[in-house]
């Protein structure tokens, strides 16, 4: 991983929580997540509440998205 394209310097990086080396990744909008059981059952018709969450980045991972926050 590119040392300079960490999550903490990414536009998408939103800092939350009482721990100061875990974010959010807003990239994409929240989800269930796909593996999420509650997302499973109701693809088989059973009809329950589904929460949705921002995925949940360490400051120092990153990924092919990263963009650098805006100056
Ligand atoms: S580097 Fe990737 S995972 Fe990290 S905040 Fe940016 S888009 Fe999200």
């Amino acid at each position: 991983m590119n040392p300079d394209k960490k999550c903490v310097q990414c536009e998408y990086f939103v800092q939350a929580g009482a721990d100061e080396n875990i974010g959010e990744c807003h990239r994409y909008a929240p989800h269930s997540g796909a593996l999420d059981p509650t997302s499973m059952l109701k693809a088989k018709g059973i009809d329950i509440q589904t929460s949705v969450y921002w995925p949940k980045v360490d400051i120092n991972t990153g990924c092919g998205e990263f963009e650098p926050k805006a100056p």
